[in-house]
């Protein structure tokens, strides 16, 4: 039996050497809803929640229902909202990474897009069509809403507009605009959430699309006026609270939904003071991470998930480390692996999702130690065993590697050692 594989992101430049079946993602679902609140500082929501949680009813639910971690990563040179919206949508950090081949980021570091901008004409000129989450799920046939709380943020839908998107070729033609519903507007003070949010509510009451994307101001702007850490911010994260209590109930109360829709809550950015444009302030690069849905057990520590991210403690993190932070850049494919499709092409961010304990374990790619630039590994509590192909065919031939594999106590571990002048390798697991 074929069980899924996963590919990391540093490896891009191996995938024709080593090329990867197809497969559904882990615990697939056909309705995500990707939360991004602006400005939601980890550090002070955390001990909000933890001194406070009578007040924070929904964060407390989510801290008891779902993978979850307080210690995750902006994009790495930039902690403003533009640059961190592009990436959560494409998967590309903003900046070029050192060592990384020029069309790796997206390119786009401006918080103040002029009108008409596309993250395609304004951003990395050596890519010249940035594909976004956006376009793999509406390229598909499925459904799309982007609700941007920002005007600014119409750089997102304009550059997936019927006029700027990319054709799609992927299946039936479902036209360039890559979204059903997209709006990008500055909403009415005070309560800057709650018109998106009723009406995603609403949608989420019946058949919500298949991927929405909703954007939450409300911290932000009131950090801007009142600074972060304050009352009247703390008085903002009680509104966002209430704001997913408001979707909670909806989910809650459409039996279609159950076990069928997953949520990811992030941060685009922290902030302290009154700001949070200084990408090195630990306060600004720290954001929540929150993934509720079938499949993530309650209560959990979201980096136990993912077989190449690891907690980078208080550090920023850097994009050269072998085992890198969670960053908001991760949930543009981690969506895209919940709704169970494939990596959204040229994306930098590819976490590698691995249940742990799970009955569907996964393979996945690790930075290998010493000479050897790539490692396999795979569950080591399971009676699976790794087999490779040198072609996929009707009469593939499976072999069993019995050799060279070791293990780190989790997981077994092979080295791959590629070969650029070989057609590439396949690996599966199986059952045995
Ligand atoms: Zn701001």
């Amino acid at each position: 039996m074929i069980t899924w594989l996963h590919r990391a992101g540093q490896w891009t430049c191996w995938m024709s050497w080593l090329a990867w079946l197809a497969a559904p993602a882990p615990a697939a679902v056909p309705h995500v809803l990707h939360i991004s609140v602006d400005a939601m500082s980890a550090l002070y929501l955390k001990s909000y929640v933890s001194n406070n949680p009578a007040v924070f009813p929904n964060f407390r639910r989510l801290e008891q229902q779902a993978a979850f971690t307080y210690n995750a990563r902006c994009d790495y040179d930039y902690s403003e909202t533009i640059p961190n919206h592009i990436t959560m949508l494409t998967g590309r950090p903003v900046s070029q990474p050192a060592g990384q081949p020029a069309t790796t980021h997206h390119g786009f570091n401006q918080n103040m897009p002029t009108a008409g901008a596309t993250i395609h004409a304004n951003g990395n000129p050596a890519v010249p069509y940035k594909s976004s989450s956006l376009d793999m799920v509406h390229d598909r046939g499925m459904s799309v809403t982007i609700l941007l709380g920002k005007s600014r943020l119409a750089i997102c839908t304009n550059s997936y507009s019927a006029v700027n998107g990319a054709a799609d070729t992927e299946g039936v033609d479902n036209g360039r605009k890559k979204f059903d519903r997209g709006v990008a507007m500055d909403m009415p003070s005070p309560n800057y959430g709650k018109a998106f949010v009723d009406e995603v509510s609403t949608s989420l009451a019946g058949t919500p699309a298949n991927f929405t994307f909703l954007h939450i101001v409300d911290p932000d702007t009131v950090g801007h006026a009142s600074g972060w850490g304050t009352a009247a911010w703390s008085n903002s994260m009680i509104r966002v609270d209430g704001y997913l209590g408001q979707l909670f109930t909806a989910i809650d109360g459409n039996p279609a939904l159950a076990g069928k829709l997953a949520m990811i809550i992030v941060g685009d950015h922290g902030g302290t003071g009154s700001t949070h444009t200084d990408a090195t302030q630990i306060y600004n690069y720290t954001v929540p991470m929150f993934v509720w849905g079938p499949g993530f057990s309650p209560g959990s520590d979201l980096y136990g998930y993912f077989t190449n991210r690891a907690n980078p403690g208080t550090l920023r993190g850097d994009y050269g480390a072998d085992m890198p932070a969670l960053r908001n850049g991760d949930t543009a494919n981690l969506a895209m692996a919940l709704l169970g499709l494939p990596v959204i092409p040229g994306s930098y961010f590819q976490p590698a999702l691995a249940f742990p304990g799970a009955s569907r374990p996964c393979l996945a790619l690790y930075p290998a130690p010493g000479a050897a630039r790539l490692c396999v590994g795979w569950p080591a509590s399971t009676n699976l065993v790794l087999e490779y192909s040198d072609s996929i065919g009707t009469n593939t031939q499976w072999l069993r590697v019995t050799q060279q594999i070791t293990s780190d106590g989790t997981n077994n571990l092979l080295n791959v050692v590629p070969n650029p002048a070989t057609a590439g390798r396949y690996y599966r697991l199986r059952q045995n």
